[in-house]
């Protein structure tokens, strides 16, 4: 028997955010969808659970997190363009722990997929758009603390760049932030270790063509572990962008960043970042994609690693 697939998520996503561009039910019909296709067994969903205030302390400040804590619009939390509820920053805080498990899961299986997350413009002590916790800074502090990463390495391919991420990072040589976006839109872009910012109307071929030829600079930098943040907003019929991508053309995008690290070794983790198509089952399915490509890649590698499951009758 092969083990369950990688696979982290919690119902606790969906949550009540009022009227909003942002579908917070995506991450289930994410889920369903893959399920319904055979791709994933319910059952070997593995739960998400809470990030602790320690971990979360790696990232953030104990300031920020007392304004999360008891729901206290200030300067820090008012930049949000969410409602601030205890269930909503229960999501969050959930998600950063989700991240975290789904990287631990990588590093011991090669991928893992996140059926949440990507939260990566909250800053340590600021959110930031749809974004209380950055949960990618989280997993990857988490881990180094840990001991189980020293150099990790954040792709980013939504259409707005990772602002959060990159200022988390700036000035950590172990941490390599790339992030490949729409320039001319939210939110103001800090510094990345390598930015893309593309004109409005880019389409499949050159955001494909870019993002092919920068990875390498992810490669060189030799990380044990990548984030990857496979936001669907750069897709054409998405309300908040101008990026031209099909949902082919995001399809070969998610293969060009976890074929490339599948075949270098690298454990990488799928987060799943934004998605507003005026059709929200078109974020479901480029979502789904993306995470059924993942999946392949990892049963792949199982295969790889402990050979094929033995044949019923016990001769393989
Ligand atoms: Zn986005």
């Amino acid at each position: 028997m092969s083990r369950p697939a990688p696979v982290l998520y919690s119902p606790e996503y969906e949550c009540d955010i009022g009227r909003h561009v942002f579908p917070t039910q995506k991450f289930r019909l994410v889920r369903d969808a893959l399920i319904a296709d055979g791709a994933l067994d319910a059952k070997d969903i593995l739960p998400a659970a809470p990030a602790s205030r320690d971990d979360l302390l790696l990232v953030h400040t104990p300031e920020y997190l007392d304004d999360l804590e008891y729901l206290r619009w200030t300067h820090r939390t008012r930049m949000s363009e969410l409602p601030l509820t205890a269930a909503i920053v229960r999501a969050y805080v959930m998600a950063a722990g989700g991240t975290t498990c789904a990287a631990a899961e990588a590093l011991g299986r090669g991928v893992a997929v996140h059926l949440g997350g990507g939260f990566h413009h909250a800053f340590a002590d600021l959110a930031s758009g749809f974004c209380y916790i950055n949960d990618l800074a989280v997993a990857i502090r988490v881990h180094q603390r840990d001991g189980r990463v020293r150099r990790a390495a954040v792709v980013d391919c939504d259409l707005h760049q990772g602002n959060g991420t990159a200022h988390v990072f700036r000035d950590d040589p172990t941490v390599f932030t790339f992030s490949i976006h729409q320039e001319h839109l939210y939110p103001v872009k800090e510094k990345s270790d390598l930015d893309i910012g593309l004109e409005n109307g880019t389409g499949d071929e050159e955001f494909n063509r870019r993002l092919a030829a920068a990875l390498p600079r992810v490669w060189e930098h030799r990380p044990e572990l990548v984030l990857y943040q496979a936001g669907a907003d750069p897709y054409e019929d998405d309300q908040l962008g101008a990026l031209k991508l099909t949902i082919e053309g995001l399809g070969a995008r998610d293969a060009l960043v976890l074929e490339g690290c599948v075949e270098r070794g690298i454990p990488v983790v799928v987060t799943l970042g934004g998605g507003y198509a005026r059709q929200v089952s078109d974020t479901v399915r480029i979502h789904r994609n993306t995470c059924a490509l993942a999946l392949e890649l990892a049963a792949r590698a199982e295969v790889d690693r402990l050979g094929a499951p033995p044949r019923p009758g016990g001769t393989g």
